[in-house]
């Protein structure tokens, strides 16, 4: 078959709307209301971001060894310092130029960026005689405009942990996690919080808009952390908060409009997180004029295809025609006795390819075949191996020659991953859409070792959907005690289902089952993996569920290997 290709440059001059977009930013990006953080090397540094954009504020990270100049070129409306692990009295730990605190722009220090404040500007960090971790009571004092209704009795934060704690009118509860602390603050600050153990739990000089804080009001722990950024953003630098993912919805929306006109549109959507962004966004620009055909080929994750469907078929919230076509029985057919694994492959992307042309047939001639590429794929269609073999199936390459139309239209093609959830949150997709773990284009055809059947899809179904429920609620739960995502929580994660069936004893009756394998990694990039050290009683939970609820199961393995030498994926 010819080559995969994801975007005919002589077909289509589509300038997709987030280059445009981005480009706009470019011209007006000095004036756009903005927050930097630099980052120390701090723990939660991202959650910082993320709370900033929260209050409605265009948010990014740089690193400490970022140019003054280039500082103050972005323009920016706050800077916030973040923690880190080292001690800002040491010779060789990360620091920053004086100048940074004398350019009229408000900036909070946290933890190690307060520290570093403190320092510089003259006071006296130390270790501190009494560590403090974890969940401490903070005591305001004065009336910094940071903890503006903060620490009242009346006012209960949204998601307070400790909703039967008592504390006093200026009490707040916060999270801990220094080694050092501020013993006298710099010239000029006066101490605005304290704890039992802490003399100097904030620090603030009102004149030069510079604030320090010992805590971490970005972790969810801190009972009224968001509410001090907010104040710190919305309040002491003065942000009107207009930016939204929102605006970037609709102007691309504004953009497919003008690009489309009346034409009619078709994509093929698989119900992973980038088709059914794309989808959104085509429906929320064109209604009915798109036509999405969702092909259910038998080897989705339980559940899914209802999913998909609930979401976007008849009655759900986007206006467009949804096509759902029931293949499983077609795929089944196919992959009887087949045990290759690429020979599998080849199967289920030349049947996609069969079934989506069949329909495109019924639908007659369209002006826009769109796709939901995002711009790693792009970076990745050049690489060879594994990926790409996916790819070439998952972003449906090769349609274009079956399909009868003029341009293509990709409206995420400029879009990174996180972006593109955003922009799907923004649309209103569900949340568990919208965070789908990454799932292969051949399904689960290639978690199961050798020949597919409908009863294996069955029992690898069922016993993932098991291992996911039971990792998705002790990770929740980690996160609900500590206020920090669980170590452990791992980037990926699904049962797979081996082709080993083995002896053994269930009520004293010899079984001779399946062997279902439990995968999860730790990855960044998903280039490099490393099994996730899930904690061990999560593991027998759901070695006991799967063996006792999925029928055909006898055995439990989890596998330890890393990528490389191994895959991600079993097959
Ligand atoms: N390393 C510093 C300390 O131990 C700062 C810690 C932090 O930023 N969380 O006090």
């Amino acid at each position: 078959m010819h080559g995969a290709v994801f975007y005919n440059k002589e077909k289509s001059d589509f300038l997709s709307s987030a280059a445009k977009v981005r480009e706009d930013n470019q011209e007006e990006w000095g004036n756009m209301e903005k927050v930097i953080v630099i980052d120390f090397g701090g723990q939660y540094n991202q959650l910082v971001a993320r709370r900033v954009r929260e209050c409605n504020v265009y948010c990014e990270i740089y690193s400490y060894r970022t140019d003054l100049a280039q500082i103050k070129e972005m323009n920016p409306k706050g800077i916030i310092l973040t923690g880190g692990p080292n001690s800002c009295y040491e010779a060789d730990s990360p620091a920053y130029a004086r100048e940074l605190f004398e350019l009229g722009i408000p900036v909070l220090g946290l933890c190690y960026g307060a520290q570093l404040m403190m320092h510089i500007l003259g006071g006296k960090v130390e270790k501190a005689p009494v560590r403090e971790y974890g969940k401490i009571e903070v005591f305001v004092d004065g009336t910094s405009p940071l903890f503006a209704e903060v620490g009242t009795k009346t006012d209960k934060a949204a998601g307070a942990i400790w909703d039967d704690h008592k504390t006093d009118d200026h009490a707040t509860i916060c999270w801990m996690s220094h080694n050092d602390y501020i013993s006298k603050p710099a010239p000029a600050f006066a101490v605005a919080a304290h704890t039992a153990d802490c003399p100097v739990a904030a620090a603030e000089c009102r004149e030069k808009n510079l604030y320090a804080i010992q805590f971490h009001p970005e972790v969810l722990h801190t009972q009224e952390g968001t509410k001090m950024l907010y104040n710190f953003v919305r309040g002491v630098c003065g942000c009107a908060g207009t930016w939204r993912m929102d605006s970037f919805v609709e102007n691309t929306v504004k953009e497919i409009r003008e690009k489309v006109g009346d034409g009619k549109v078709l994509l093929a959507l698989s119900g992973g997180v980038d088709s059914s962004v794309a989808a959104g966004l085509l429906s929320r620009a064109i209604g009915k004029q798109l036509t999405c055909v969702f092909v259910d080929h038998g080897l989705l994750r339980k559940d899914e295809g209802d999913e998909v469907e609930a979401v976007f078929g008849e009655g759900g919230q986007f206006d467009l025609n949804f096509i759902r076509v029931n293949a499983q029985e077609r795929y089944y057919g196919k992959l009887a006795g087949v045990t290759e694994p690429e020979q599998k492959r080849k199967i289920i992307g030349e049947e996609f390819i069969r079934v989506f042309e069949e329909e495109a047939k019924k639908i007659g001639a369209v002006d826009f075949l769109a796709q939901g590429t995002i711009y790693p794929d792009v970076v990745e269609s050049g690489l060879g191996g594994e990926s790409a073999v996916i790819k070439s199936h998952h972003n449906v390459g090769g349609l274009p020659e079956y399909v009868d139309f003029k341009e293509i239209v990709e409206p995420l093609r400029d879009l990174f991953k996180d972006e593109v959830r955003k922009a799907g949150l923004a649309l209103g997709i569900p949340e568990k859409l919208v965070f789908r773990q990454p799932f292969p284009g051949p399904g689960l055809g290639i978690r199961i070792i050798g020949e597919v059947t409908a009863d294996k899809v069955r029992i690898v179904q069922d016993a993932d959907a098991i291992y996911r429920e039971e990792v998705d609620k002790a990770a929740a739960s980690y996160a609900k005690e500590h206020g920090v995502p669980a170590p452990w929580k791992p980037d990926q994660y699904f049962a797979a289902l081996t082709n080993m069936r083995s002896v053994g004893v269930m009520g004293d009756e010899r079984t001779y089952d399946y062997a279902v394998a439990l995968r999860a990694v730790k990855t960044v990039d998903f280039m490099t993996a490393e099994s996730a050290e899930i904690p061990f009683e999560i593991l027998q939970k759901v070695m006991s569920r799967v063996i006792n609820e999925v029928r055909g199961v006898n055995r439990v393995f989890y596998d330890l290997t890393s990528k490389p030498p191994g895959t991600i994926e079993f097959e």
